[in-house]
């Protein structure tokens, strides 16, 4: 602390959500040097970290790796964490309007996108953001029941989600083994029977939403190799223009990866991963029996739009994919957040540049702004929410030296400490997730494994209970 004269004004921030863009929020936030932010950090789960821990897949440690970073902002004495406090319902955006001069929304995108095609009721069919959260041991999915005893799996969308999905259905029992993967989840998988998994994208190789590392990455599973058909990947007039005449390096080492896998000479390991194109499904069949038994697919071409992106239309012929399972992987969407404006048909609070906005005036709610998936849409790696974050807080700056945030009657630390007490007394603080992680950890080690989660509330609760819980205040972080 300086003198009287050059004491920083206090400005203190509520962050929903610690997911990436709740913690990049918070980085930025704690970095200024004009204001003296104080930063808490809100999540309706016990723990934080979000997607890097339902969602990043269970067999990519390094990346999850990031929550290092995590740890080290949560280290600063002027942030706290309360988990298992949700937003709408221990805390409204009223109670923190009386404590906050700025609220930051950061949930992400927390349900799918819907195809809307016949069948899809059918048992059998499945989201990947529900099998994903499964395997990874998200509380609120731990209960789901996946059938894996049929020989054919089909994953409809060519992104990156996909690729996990199809990887992880395609990982022998010993690979997963090495990985935190939910216990329930690797012994549900070491039981699978699946032999064949088809990945379906509706475009062509060259518009695929998937990076090249990671379908390079299929082509070292231990035990499948991936199968592409050499004319759903022979040149189009894209390709040409794409490869030959823009010489886009990435374009031309993703087509060369996927024609490397229409290369029978690589086929020789047990499961098959067939990654294929021009393809849409238009309805999942039925076994007579309220079972999925497979797909019904429209094969498409490609055509030039009128603003020159390059879509799909169907050529008119259909094929049929037998599959016992399904899983939808066409994207994440945002769910709106009680009394915040939100657009319905993007899946975002409605927001310029991360400062949210009226949609009957067009103008910004003051103190109110949005971060991440829920600003921007369910796009990017974990690296674009720091960059997404910064363009959110140097917004939340500005509108601190004009006075556009909001004047907190109550902007008292001790008083969101009661509020959250009273409503939530079984809040955690950061230091209660640094216990929770130690203990995963250490549970792990007797498996050879990088963890071992707690899975449900009621686990985390008592392994807090029994001895290990540090004294319960936010301030001790
Ligand atoms: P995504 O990258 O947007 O991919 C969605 C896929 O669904 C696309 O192939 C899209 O095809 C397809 N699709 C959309 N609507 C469809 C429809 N009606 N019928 C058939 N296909 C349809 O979304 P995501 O895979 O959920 O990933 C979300 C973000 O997380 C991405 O930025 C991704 O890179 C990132 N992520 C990264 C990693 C990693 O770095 N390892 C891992 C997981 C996720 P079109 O292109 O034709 O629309």
């Amino acid at each position: 602390m300086g003198t009287r004269d050059n004491v920083k004004r206090l400005i203190r921030a509520a962050v929903i959500g610690s997911g990436p863009a709740g913690f990049y929020t918070a980085e930025h936030l704690l970095k200024q040097k004009d204001f003296d932010f104080e930063v808490d950090m809100f999540d309706r789960l016990p723990t934080p970290h979000g997607l890097v821990r339902s969602g990043v897949a269970p067999d990519h440690q390094k990346i999850k790796s990031v929550t290092k970073v995590y740890d080290k902002i949560a280290s600063d004495p002027r942030f706290r964490f309360y988990g298992l406090v949700e937003f709408g319902k221990h805390v409204t955006l009223e109670d923190l309007k009386r404590h906050y001069h700025a609220v930051i929304f950061a949930t992400g995108a927390q349900t799918d996108r819907k195809l809307g095609i016949p069948g899809e009721e059918l048992i059998g069919n499945h989201t990947a953001t529900e099998f994903v959260a499964w395997y990874n041991g998200h509380p609120d999915y731990r209960h789901l029941e996946f059938d894996l005893s049929r020989e054919k799996a089909a994953v409809i969308g060519v992104g990156n989600v996909a690729i996990d999905v199809a990887r992880i259905l395609c990982r022998t029992v010993d690979e997963l083994r090495e990985t935190d993967i939910a216990e329930y989840a690797l012994e549900t998988l070491g039981k699978s029977r699946i032999r064949d998994v088809y990945l379906l994208g509706r475009r062509g190789p060259l518009q695929a939403a998937f990076t090249n590392p990671e379908v390079r990455e299929l082509g070292k599973l231990t035990g499948a190799h991936p199968v592409t058909l050499p004319h759903e990947v022979a040149h189009d007039e894209f390709i040409i223009e794409a490869v030959e005449t823009n010489k886009d390096q990435t374009a031309i080492n993703k087509i060369e990866i996927l024609r490397s896998y229409s290369d029978p000479k690589h086929h020789t390991k047990d499961k098959r991963l067939h990654i294929r194109f021009l393809v849409s499904p238009v309805e999942i069949i039925g076994d007579g029996e309220g079972r999925v038994a497979g797909l019904k697919l429209a094969k498409n071409e490609l055509y030039r739009a009128e603003d020159g992106s390059v879509r799909s239309r169907p050529t008119g012929e259909f094929e049929v994919l037998e599959a016992g399972i399904v899983f939808r992987s066409i994207g994440y969407q945002g769910v709106p957040l009680p009394g915040v404006p939100f657009h319905e048909k993007w899946g975002v609070i409605e927001n310029e540049k991360g400062r949210v906005t009226d949609p009957e005036t067009g103008g910004h709610l003051r103190g109110l702004y949005a971060a991440g998936w829920i600003k921007r849409g369910p796009t990017g790696v974990i690296g674009t929410n720091k960059q997404d974050a910064g363009e959110t807080v140097v917004c939340i700056v500005e509108d601190v030296r004009s006075g556009a945030v909001i004047d907190p009657p109550d902007p008292d630390r001790e008083s969101v400490l009661k509020l959250v007490s009273g409503a939530q007394p079984d809040y955690l603080t950061y230091e209660d997730w640094l216990g929770i992680d130690r203990i995963e950890i250490e549970r792990g080690k007797a498996h050879g494994r990088p963890r071992v989660k707690f899975t449900s509330v009621e686990e985390i609760l008592e392994a807090l209970k029994s001895g290990k819980k540090p004294a319960k205040s936010p301030d001790k972080t």
